[in-house]
């Protein structure tokens, strides 16, 4: 995604309005303006250490407001709420926040004395409670992109709340930057990745997020080599309907290979189908919640039967629901003296 957005005219006029250098790529340009806000922000409240308190400090500091809607007497209450202070904005709450849209940032005609001048509601009904993390960090990301012309004119966010437009793409990947931000997770990145590790880094950075975000987000920023990978019963998406059926295995629905993996060279694709020897299947096959084991990343294979490298490989998975969760450890080569 970033490889193109980082080609896209919309996101070269952002940087230019933000007053950003002209780069060949205006989506670093971008997330260093953002990287330089949160890091003053830091600078003033030294004593904040966790993402939740990251994500409190933020908000304040750009000036919203998070009011989670759990129910649709939520959403009435809060409209009540807002137009009995006499806020235009509270006539859109209904229609803005619309099955699509997850967050929704407003700025405020009347604050009060003691209120910050925009509010962001959150929906956190349905399956959209488990993005409520992510959309905090979403509406902030609009936020911390905002250019002085917009400040002034600022009404919603939603007007930019085109589905996958470049610039909720944009915001997508500054919350992505900040949510699990590296400088906070990395003193927790001591010894060896392990499920044990995130969830104690979870727990003490911040437990709102899910359980599939922090996984996502840690390994993605954690210093060591581990590709995750979300393995799920599916079929080839390239074959014929009719053969669908026939292609279904267990394969890697998602594969993230982080920073520290790519750089050693190692490479894992999704659709590939999980080998049958490897401690993911077992833990699959025989209904296990967990389980370990030493393992070769030439076990796995592409569909033309090309073998992947020869490198041993310490495998941990995990069942969550219907999904195998595997963290593949490289095991360094022993050398010989
Ligand atoms: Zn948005």
């Amino acid at each position: 995604m970033t490889t193109k957005l980082y080609k896209n005219p919309t996101i070269h006029t952002l940087a230019t309005d933000l007053g950003l250098k002209i780069t060949t790529d205006p989506v670093s340009a971008i997330k260093d303006h953002c990287h330089r806000q949160i890091k003053r922000f830091l600078r003033e409240f030294a004593h904040c250490s966790t993402l939740s308190g990251l994500l409190d400090l933020a908000a304040q500091k750009l000036g919203t407001t998070f009011r989670e809607i759990h129910c649709d007497d939520d959403l009435t209450q809060l409209t009540r709420e807002y137009a009995d202070r006499g806020e235009p904005c509270a006539a859109l709450f209904h229609s803005e926040l619309t099955e699509d849209v997850f967050g929704v940032t407003f700025k405020l005609c009347r604050p009060g004395k003691f209120d910050l001048p925009y509010i962001s509601l959150i929906d956190c009904r349905g399956n959209k409670v488990h993005k409520v993390y992510f959309t905090k960090w979403h509406e902030l990301g609009h936020l911390l992109i905002l250019t002085d012309q917009r400040r002034l004119s600022f009404k919603r966010t939603h007007a930019l709340h085109e589905l996958k437009s470049p610039e909720e793409s944009m915001v997508d990947v500054i919350a992505g930057e900040f949510a699990y931000y590296a400088p906070m997770v990395l003193p927790y990145a001591k010894g060896g990745l392990t499920f044990t590790t995130i969830d104690s880094a979870r727990a003490a950075l911040c437990p709102e997020g899910s359980y599939q975000s922090a996984l996502i987000g840690l390994v993605k920023v954690w210093p060591t080599s581990c590709v995750l990978v979300e393995a799920r019963w599916a079929g080839k998406q390239s074959s014929h309907p009719g053969q669908y059926a026939a292609s279904c295995a267990l394969r890697a629905a998602h594969v993230l290979v982080n920073d520290a993996a790519r750089e050693s060279g190692l490479r894992l694709h999704r659709n590939f189908r999980v080998p049958e020897s490897s401690v993911i299947h077992r833990v699959f096959a025989e209904s296990l919640s967990e389980g370990t084991a030493n393992e070769n990343l030439d076990w796995w294979t592409s569909s033309d039967g090309t073998r992947l490298q020869d490198q041993e490989l310490r495998v941990s998975a995990k069942r969550i629901g219907n999904t195998i969760y595997a963290l593949l450890i490289p095991i360094p080569s022993r050398t010989t003296h």
